[in-house]
């Protein structure tokens, strides 16, 4: 690269990459060939509108691209082209979903979805987003005790709300979701049911999360978390939703599809269709309930107990630590994690109880059982303020022991 500041500033961030344990539920690290797909020459087309159907010249083989990715994401997550379309283009998971409500739900009418406090997202209506600002959520959140979700309570909400959408899948809710609860909920008040995968699509694809589709409406996924992918989004929906869909991601919200980002999505669904990933995705859950399990030994409260996915939520104020406090000890020692809302938080979003622990990038780095109680070690060593210097040592001798793919 000719350029030497920007390579200046990478360089950095590898070695940044290489040299911290990275647990935030959200990242995880591409294969090399999916970087070599995103930055190849598909990154020069312009492809507006969709196979067979363009605006501009030239898009045979951008065409053939966009087909085989489509065929791949089907037959990954294993549903019948008579049943189900799928768009690759939407470039991120915030557009994807403002593109599914702005093409189905009315202005100003209901949405009902798992608050942010709770474990859900920003695009699922909260009012600091523009899902929010167009259309009404009306929240369901978790049981006190059990800290998981109350279908009864949700029943009971979405009876009395009459939402025309009910969302399910959120940011920070560890558990298995109940798709059959939700979708019977949604008929009994006539809702459609959204399910937005991003956070467990990689698990899903890997057989160790049930999947949404014999219960959902339309299912929408980023494909950079746990599947592995390149920074994107995709919306599958079923056919009588299709056209709506498509006319409001083009048109509609976007330009020209970013082509190289769709390839390198292309090579993320193979790699997810693997036994390897297989294997991947069973060892993202199993880090999960290890690490869960040891700091719960270590005397820190984990929510709802526990976790049948990729991530969890440790209560840090339970033992009088902030979660930004927590937050930013780790980092200095090396630990690279996000504080987070626990459910019925006191606290305030910028400094909140919890903070949130996913497996999926140090699982990539082929880290295991041994290695997750370590971390475990050095989570609760390093915030109950011992040592942070020595501890910042080891981290960093762990991490160098996993290199990343470069
Ligand atoms: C990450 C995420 C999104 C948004 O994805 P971006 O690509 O960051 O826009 C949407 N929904 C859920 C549930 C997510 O976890």
């Amino acid at each position: 690269m000719k350029d030497i500041e920007i390579k200046k500033l990478l360089s950095l961030e590898e070695n940044r990459q290489q040299n911290t344990i990275d647990l935030i539920a959200s990242e995880n690290y591409v294969s090399k060939d999916v970087r070599e797909a995103l930055g190849s020459v598909f990154v020069n087309k312009y492809a507006e509108g969709y196979p067979g159907a363009r605006y501009y010249a030239g898009n045979t083989v951008i065409d053939a691209l966009e087909k085989l990715v489509i065929q791949r994401a089907r037959k990954l997550f294993k549903l019948s082209s008579k049943k189900w379309d799928v768009n690759v283009q939407p470039y991120s998971g915030s557009p994807a979903n403002l593109a599914v409500f702005h093409a189905l739900i009315p202005h100003g009418e209901k949405i009902m979805a798992m608050s942010l406090d709770m474990g859900g997202h920003l695009t699922h209506g909260h009012k600091v987003s523009v899902t929010g600002k167009l259309w009404e959520q009306v929240p369901y959140g978790v049981d006190k005790l059990s800290e998981e979700i109350d279908y009864g309570e949700l029943l009971h909400i979405a009876l009395i709300a009459r939402p025309k959408c009910i969302v399910a899948g959120g940011s920070a809710y560890a558990r298995i979701v109940d798709f059959k609860r939700m979708r019977t909920i949604a008929d009994e008040v006539g809702a459609l049911l959204l399910v937005d995968m991003s956070h467990f699509a990689g698990l899903v694809a890997g057989g160790v999360y049930h999947s949404p589709f014999p219960y959902a409406d339309i299912v929408t996924t980023t494909t950079h978390k746990t599947l592995r992918g390149p920074r994107s989004a995709m919306i599958f929906s079923k056919k009588e939703y299709t056209p709506a869909i498509g006319k409001i991601v083009f048109p509609g919200m976007q330009g020209g599809p970013h082509m190289n980002q769709i390839a390198a999505v292309g090579v993320a669904l193979h790699e997810a269709g693997t036994p390897q990933f297989k294997n991947y995705a069973a060892r993202v859950v199993e880090n999960a309930q290890i690490l869960a399990r040891e700091l719960e030994r270590l005397g820190w409260r984990i929510v709802s107990n526990g976790t049948d996915s990729h991530l969890f939520l440790l209560d840090v104020m339970s033992r009088g630590i902030s979660g930004k406090t927590a937050s930013d000890a780790l980092e200095r020692a090396g630990i690279i994690l996000n504080k987070n809302m626990i459910p019925f938080d006191t606290r305030k979003p910028g400094d909140p109880s919890g903070i949130r622990i996913g497996t999926p990038a140090v699982t990539t780095r082929g880290m295991g059982k041994k290695e997750m109680k370590l971390i475990a070690e050095y989570i609760s060593t390093i915030l109950l303020k011992k040592n942070i210097a020595e501890v910042k040592g080891v981290v960093q001798k762990l991490a160098k022991k996993f290199p990343i793919a470069r």
